[in-house]
């Protein structure tokens, strides 16, 4: 996931103002309250390291006075991969385009496409200059750089093709047709964080558009990757949280993943079994992360109780390999000496 969602802020934040308000506003009275999410469900299900990393062991860590191990795990699960950010961003620029689109303003595509290439490019711009280091929630740090990975200039072209591609899928989309003649009040979400409870748990969301026509609710995903099995249970979690939140009657549900690098859409239609099935499965999900836990009620964890996988092939993209293999060092970083943007803060 990309640090923060910087493409909240259209011109980079300057690093002196994010050690302005770290310095004035502390998280670390924070409750790390147990929750669950799609997202949270696959990492489990992939790792329990890495499951307990990124929700147990790096809690705390954007606190300068937390230890040194949270704060570094605090860093790398802040890192994301170019495949990831490229994601990220064109869905940044799909959701800026339909709360526009919502306002009542027109679309042009191409100036959608070029604040994603310029967003594009400023994260990679950010973690090259590893601005990260003055706040790891504010800049991307791109796995890429900081394992030295190779990405080549053919990469970074590849990749802003495939934001071209993507957006051109959308716009092309019977979606975004079906969007584009949807009034201000038909639109029940753009991209918010949100809730529903579910076996006693907090559940989040994050659908990407949410529509309601007279009866029905239209629910669009979009994907710049390849199709996963997990894309449809994540769907049915959204069928879960509009008929609990919206009132929606399953039959006038429509549930659509929008793939936009081969520019398809599939529809996904849920029986009222399909639906207790997927209440049964977040709930089974719930009950074995709690089971892990040192003490469910303040949702305490210990790191050996979460194994390493033995399905290696997954760490060569995990953010935290550094700490499970030290011998994979991450690239050398730049000393203060050498980095005039950091002395400049001083
Ligand atoms: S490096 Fe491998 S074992 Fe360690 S957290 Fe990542 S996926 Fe799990």
């Amino acid at each position: 996931m990309i640090s923060g969602k910087g493409a909240l802020y259209p011109f980079p934040f300057h690093p002196c103002l994010s050690v302005f308000i770290c310095g004035c506003f502390s998280m670390s009275n924070f409750q790390n309250e147990f929750s669950w999410s799609p997202s949270r469900h696959r990492m489990f299900e992939s790792c329990k390291r890495q499951y307990y990393f990124n929700y147990y062991g790096s809690w705390g860590g954007w606190d300068k006075d937390a230890d040194a191990q949270a704060q570094l795990l605090y860093r790398l699960k802040k890192i994301t991969t170019v495949p990831q950010l490229v994601g990220s961003v064109v869905h940044d620029a799909i959701s800026n385009a339909l709360n526009a689109l919502k306002l009542g303003r027109d679309i042009l595509p191409f100036a959608v496409e070029t604040y994603a290439q310029n967003l594009f490019r400023q994260h990679l711009q950010e973690s090259a200059e590893h601005l990260w280091r003055y706040s790891a929630s504010q800049y991307t740090n791109l796995f890429e750089h900081y394992y030295n990975e190779p990405f080549t200039e053919t990469d970074q072209n590849n990749s802003a093709n495939h934001i071209s591609t993507s957006l051109n899928a959308f716009f092309a989309s019977n979606a975004y047709a079906t969007l584009q003649s949807a009034r201000p009040e038909d639109y029940l979400t753009i991209e918010d964080l949100t809730d529903f409870t579910l076996a006693n748990t907090k559940i989040w969301v994050v659908l990407d558009v949410a529509i309601r026509r007279d009866e029905s609710v239209h629910i669009f995903d979009w994907k710049t990757g390849r199709e996963r099995q997990a894309d449809r249970h994540q769907l049915a979690v959204y069928a879960l949280y509009a008929t609990s939140q919206w009132g929606v009657a399953l039959p006038d549900l429509q549930l659509q993943d929008i793939y936009l690098q081969t520019n398809t859409e599939h529809s996904l239609d849920l029986s009222p079994d399909d639906l207790d099935q997927t209440r049964i499965f977040v709930t089974e999900s719930v009950q074995k992360m709690r089971a892990l836990l040192d003490d469910p009620e303040q949702n305490t964890a210990s790191q050996d109780t979460f194994p390493m996988t033995t399905n290696t092939h997954l760490c060569t993209t995990c953010p935290f390999k550094a700490v499970c293999y030290p011998d994979e060092r991450p690239a050398k970083q730049p000393t203060p000496e050498q980095d005039p943007v950091q002395l400049s803060l001083f």
